[in-house]
């Protein structure tokens, strides 16, 4: 055996793990060669030295990262076993990549779709006909506030020029209180003035509501000769 041949097998021996024929050889060769048994009295101390040293345990990304690179590749080498693995393989790693794409989107898409679910539920009223609206009668109001409003009364008996009340109108849509906005001096008549309260407190309203709820609210109204009574509500 040569020098080179032999430099080169005393990792393997110094391992173990040569063939017991090269083995022979190899120790024979160290134990008469001048150059290479003191190389190979070197190599043998650096190894027990570098043994000597002490352990520094690994960090745990690391054996983690060790570990994802083993399985990668264990599974790689399985793939290449056969074409069914391979197939399964490919597809695996594809929903893998897939899945990872979509987690980030998922929760904002699904927000956004619940979102929209929600507006289009409040919207759809607002989308139906005005005319539907008319023709149910006795609908409970869902307005947020419907004003009073006059149902029936009595038109007094006078003959003056225009006056314009404003009157204030309780839950029960019976008139609590008036002020005049127009003809007071009309009203300082006693016989006009009591003609139109008579009609006024035995008039019936509609009262205001807010959310379906009674209250008190305000309606102006205004007498005109001829018995006409003008209502704003
Ligand atoms: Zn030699």
């Amino acid at each position: 055996m040569t020098c080179e041949s032999v430099v080169q097998r005393i990792a393997e021996f110094l391992d173990d793990r040569l063939p017991m024929g090269d083995r022979r050889a190899v120790a024979d060769h160290l134990g008469t060669c001048r150059t290479c048994g003191p190389h190979y009295a070197e190599m043998q101390r650096l190894r027990s030295s570098l043994r000597a040293l002490p352990k520094r345990p690994a960090p745990a990304q690391l054996k983690a990262a060790l570990r994802v690179v083993a399985s990668r590749e264990l599974k790689r080498a399985a793939a290449r076993r056969d074409v069914r693995s391979f197939v399964r393989y490919t597809l695996e790693s594809l929903a893998l990549t897939f899945d990872n794409l979509m987690r980030p989107i998922a929760l904002p898409a699904f927000g956004g779709i619940c979102a929209a679910i929600i507006l289009f539920c409040a919207l759809v009223p607002s989308f139906t006909p005005g005319r539907l609206h008319i023709q149910i009668t006795g609908d409970v109001p869902t307005q947020l506030y419907t004003t009073a409003s006059l149902m029936e009364a009595e038109a007094p008996d006078f003959t003056t020029d225009e006056i314009v009340l404003e009157l204030d109108i309780n839950g029960s849509g019976r008139m609590v209180d008036y002020t005049v906005e127009k003809g007071a001096n009309w009203m300082r008549d006693a016989s006009v003035r009591r003609s139109i309260e008579y009609s006024l407190l035995l008039a019936r309203f509609t009262p205001a509501t807010t959310f379906g709820q009674p209250m008190n609210g305000k309606v102006r109204i205004s007498f005109r000769p001829r018995y006409y009574i003008d209502v704003k509500g």
